[in-house]
């Protein structure tokens, strides 16, 4: 399969269906390699506008999905009409309930203590014979990172799935990838939260709406400085057409 980039604000972003980012990545864990594969939302994208690693990182990611209304509305704009939104946690919910019947194994680190164990319950209610090989909560100090590394390395996951927030996870994977040696790695930000129960997802009509970022927004008033990111990404893109 032959997949399409998109360049917004210097950030290339490939043009793609959920299903195809799904066999995409189906690929890269047949292939054994080390792939990385973070999700552009507008923030993180207007965040690589002014963080050169965040940009290197995300540029030189093997899959790098179209997250969020604003991703794909500049896509469109620039003139190269995305098919459809792929959001990080979609992918990851599409991806565990492929996993038993394929044999993969997952790692969940990141979130708050407890998350990722509270999200791997779920994933085995949601997903009938996922095997979640391990969690880690996102909360460590340098010298912990060693042991870590340690633990992803001997649980040996297929998918390993960080949800350390952005750029943070990017950057902790860019850094750790050869050595973690993982076939799939993904930046998953709030998604352990999400499945957790402790933040919600916009509901559906919201979604379509394209306004999950208003929904998030206004969950998390402290979230309410980030939103800003948005009006200036759509007047960056205007600039850069
Ligand atoms: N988080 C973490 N370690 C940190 C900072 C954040 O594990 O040092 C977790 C946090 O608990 C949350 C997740 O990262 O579960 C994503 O945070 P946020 O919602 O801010 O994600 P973003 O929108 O940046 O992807």
């Amino acid at each position: 399969m032959s997949l399409e980039k998109v360049d917004i604000l210097g950030v290339k972003v490939n043009s793609l269906t959920m299903t195809e980012a799904v066999e995409t990545i189906e690929g890269f864990i047949e292939n054994r390699g080390n792939a990385l594969i973070a999700t552009a939302n507008a923030e993180m994208i207007m965040r690589a506008t002014y963080d050169d690693e965040l940009k290197t990182i995300l540029n030189s990611a093997d899959l790098v999905v179209p997250d969020g209304a604003g991703t794909v509305w500049a896509a469109g704009y620039l003139g190269y009409p995305m098919p459809e939104r792929v959001a990080g946690y979609d992918l990851a919910q599409e991806l565990m309930k492929a996993a038993p019947e394929r044999g993969q194994k997952i790692y969940f680190f990141g979130s708050a203590p407890g998350v990722a164990e509270s999200a791997k319950a779920k994933a085995e209610e949601w997903y009938p014979g996922i095997n979640i090989v391990g969690t880690r909560n996102g909360f460590f100090k340098p010298e912990d990172e060693a042991e870590i590394i340690a633990d992803i390395k001997n649980a040996d996951p297929d998918i390993l799935l960080v949800a350390l927030g952005v750029p943070k996870q990017e950057k902790w994977l860019y850094a750790h990838k050869q050595e973690l040696n993982v076939p799939v790695s993904i930046g998953v930000g709030g998604s352990f939260d999400v499945m957790a129960g402790v933040m919600q997802r916009a509901p559906l009509w919201m979604q379509k709406a394209k306004l999950e970022w208003l929904f998030r927004g206004l969950k998390q008033p402290s979230r309410i400085g980030r939103l800003m990111a948005l009006p200036k990404f759509v007047i960056e893109v205007m600039k850069s057409k």
